[in-house]
C-alpha cells in the first residue's frame, strides 16, 4: 500500500510539474520502479537530484487519499493522464473507481492505498536510469 501510494505521488508530481506520463510500474518486495516518458525539451531541465527531497516534502504535508466512484461519462470529462487510462478500460465498464490524493494525483485505480501521505514512511530513490532519450526509470525503496 505504501509503495503503491508513493508511486501515485511521484507520478502525479512529475505530471503536474513536468508533464511526465507514467508508462509502467512494478512493485517488488524490497523496491518498486516507475517508468515515465517526458518531452525531449523538458527532460534535460528536470532537477532529478532534488526529486527525493521534493517528494518527501509533499508527503509530510499530510495529503488525504480519497476514493470515489464516477460514472464512465463523468470520468471521461476529466482532463490529464486520467483520460488516457479511462480510454483503455473495457467499454463494458460503466462505473470507474477514482483515487485522488488532494491536488497531487487523480487516477482511475482499483488498488489499495494508505489514507494519508504521512503514512508513507521514509524512502529513498535508489537510482534513476535513462531508458532512451525521453524515458526515465525511477527505482525506489521504503526504509524502516
Ligand atoms: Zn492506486
Amino acid at each position: 500500500m505504501q509503495y503503491h501510494t508513493l508511486l501515485h505521488v511521484i507520478s502525479g508530481y512529475l505530471y503536474q510539474h513536468y508533464n511526465a506520463l507514467a508508462t509502467s510500474s512494478q512493485i517488488e518486495k524490497e523496491h518498486a520502479r516507475l517508468e515515465l516518458s517526458f518531452s525531449p525539451e523538458i527532460i534535460q531541465e528536470i532537477p532529478f537530484v532534488q526529486l527525493e527531497q521534493s517528494i518527501k516534502k509533499l508527503l509530510a504535508q499530510s495529503h488525504s487519499v480519497y476514493t470515489k466512484i464516477l460514472s464512465r461519462d463523468e470520468a471521461e470529462q476529466k482532463e490529464g493522464t486520467i483520460k488516457t487510462v479511462i480510454n483503455l478500460l473495457p467499454a463494458s465498464l460503466n462505473e470507474i473507481r477514482i483515487v485522488q490524493i488532494n491536488d497531487i494525483d487523480e487516477q482511475a485505480c482499483g488498488g489499495t492505498h494508505v489514507n494519508n501521505t504521512t503514512e508513507i514512511k521514509n524512502f529513498s530513490i535508489m537510482k534513476i536510469q535513462n531508458k532512451g532519450p525521453m524515458k526515465k526509470r525511477i527505482k525506489i525503496q521504503l526504509l524502516d
